[in-house]
């Protein structure tokens, strides 16, 4: 590609692309406490225990953690030794993230008198306040972050709109598909989706991904991303094309195989890789554990069916 081309992944109208995620993560998303409140302390507090545990794993620490220093002051206050034990005792990874998050709340008080800074690029003036935080912080505590790339945010976008694996490119796709004003929600929903939905072995159907009918890696069967560089389990994609092959039978009668195969993967042609062989051997899991039947009448095209 010449430099300077446009590479304009994205479907034209954007619109029901991000009205499909937002509406999914307010009917889908876990609840968190931290995803309850806008106090940027508290929001800190979540972001700098995350980085290194899962989200459920720091709920309880979380609340200990809050519920004894609930205030930047409280923090800034307590003893260091404290804060770090407190870090240790719950097994919350390198005991530096306690240090810097007790000299960043002391910095609060002292180079910002007692406020939050609440932009990306000042909010790095804390200390272990890196790019990736910072943004985190200035989203979900105040609304005005970037779009979040990191490395389920860029899966996604690989996968769904097959943008490539560009890191200058990812960062002006992620902006650009956000809705302005909306980094909130967006960045939870858009974090969230990877989280549990498009995680490396994608749950598309299973969680019921509101991207399938745009996403390029749903239509072609090829979930492979920048950190996924072989294609997941063969069961998880697998199972992909079986629920296709249910739902596409669901919506008719019976259909052809030359009928069926294009309803399950677009690059469908009879004699090729993914072809009519490759379809009989679906059709015979899924009649093997009985939920679809196959029938060759008269010697004729063998024709699909759901068994009913
Ligand atoms: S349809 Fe599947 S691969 Fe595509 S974005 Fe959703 S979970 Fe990811």
């Amino acid at each position: 590609m010449a430099d300077g081309d446009a590479i304009e992944p994205l479907p034209d109208d954007l619109e029901p692309v991000r009205e499909a995620l937002l509406s999914w993560y307010e009917r889908e998303h876990r609840e968190f406490p931290w995803r309850e409140t806008t106090d940027p302390y508290r929001i800190l507090v979540s972001e700098v225990m995350s980085q290194q545990t899962q989200l459920d794993r720091i709920v309880d620490p979380w609340a200990a953690f809050v519920d004894r220093w609930p205030t930047v002051e409280a923090l800034a206050a307590a003893d260091r030794a404290d804060v770090v034990a407190f870090w240790s005792d719950h097994s919350l990874g390198y005991n530096n993230r306690a240090r810097y998050l007790h000299e960043a709340a002391g910095q609060v008080l002292d180079e910002f008198d007692g406020e939050f800074p609440s932009d990306p690029e000042t909010l790095q003036a804390l200390q272990g306040v890196g790019p990736y935080t910072a943004n985190a912080v200035a989203s979900f505590a105040f609304d005005d972050g970037d779009a979040v790339v990191d490395t389920n945010v860029k899966r996604i976008l690989y996968r769904a709109f097959d943008v490539p694996d560009d890191d200058a490119v990812f960062e002006r796709v992620a902006g650009e598909i956000m809705p302005g004003g909306e980094s909130r929600a967006w960045n939870n929903a858009i974090m969230e989706l990877g989280g549990v939905v498009c995680q490396q072995t994608p749950e598309c159907d299973g969680e019921g991904c509101p991207w399938r009918e745009w996403c390029h890696a749903y239509q072609t069967g090829d979930f492979t991303a920048p950190d996924v560089p072989t294609q997941p389990s063969f069961e998880g994609s697998r199972r992909q094309f079986r629920g296709r092959v249910v739902r596409a039978l669901g919506e008719h009668d019976e259909l052809s195989l030359d009928d069926l195969g294009p309803k399950v993967r677009v690059d469908y042609a009879p004699e090729g890789e993914h072809g009519r062989e490759w379809l009989r051997g679906l059709l015979s899991d899924l009649a093997d554990d009985g939920l679809v039947e196959v029938e060759s009448r008269d010697g004729g095209e063998p024709v699909a069916r759901l068994r009913r």
